[in-house]
């Protein structure tokens, strides 16, 4: 009784974590983030700082792969591009071999890739730089 409970709570988590997933990938896909004014949150780092933060350009690169424009991804947020799926597959591989998620050298490493890109994405000339598109 308890465990159909439990399958039945799971299995509604799962499909509103699924709906709220695919409502969020429609708006970021209709909602061009490249132009100022829409609804999306302004990075905290950003404002703090006036520094790109690993993640800045994080949803205009969701919404250009949404249009099918990965030079324009490229451009936006390489690191997240490559970095996320890497990450993710390496996270289900470790689970499914019952490792722990994140054992410390790779905490280390994620850190350290992170800070070592918000340093270069930040030094003048860098050519992937986040787009705006002033209207
Ligand atoms: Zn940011």
């Amino acid at each position: 009784m308890a465990r159909s409970g439990l399958s039945v709570r799971t299995g509604a988590l799962s499909i509103s974590t699924g709906a709220t997933a695919v409502g969020a990938l429609a708006y970021v896909g209709i909602v061009d983030p490249h132009r100022p004014g829409t609804l999306f949150p302004p990075c905290p780092f950003r404002l703090l700082t006036g520094w790109n933060c690993p993640f800045c350009g994080g949803l205009r690169m969701t919404h250009d792969l949404l249009h099918g424009d990965m030079s324009a991804a490229v451009v936006d947020n390489v690191f997240a591009l490559v970095g996320l799926p890497l990450l993710a597959i390496w996270l289900v591989w470790r689970i499914k071999r019952g490792e722990r998620a994140f054992p410390r050298p790779a905490v280390v490493v994620i850190v350290a890739s992170a800070v070592i890109w918000t340093v270069v994405r930040n030094l003048p000339g860098f050519p992937l730089v986040p787009t705006l598109i002033s209207q």
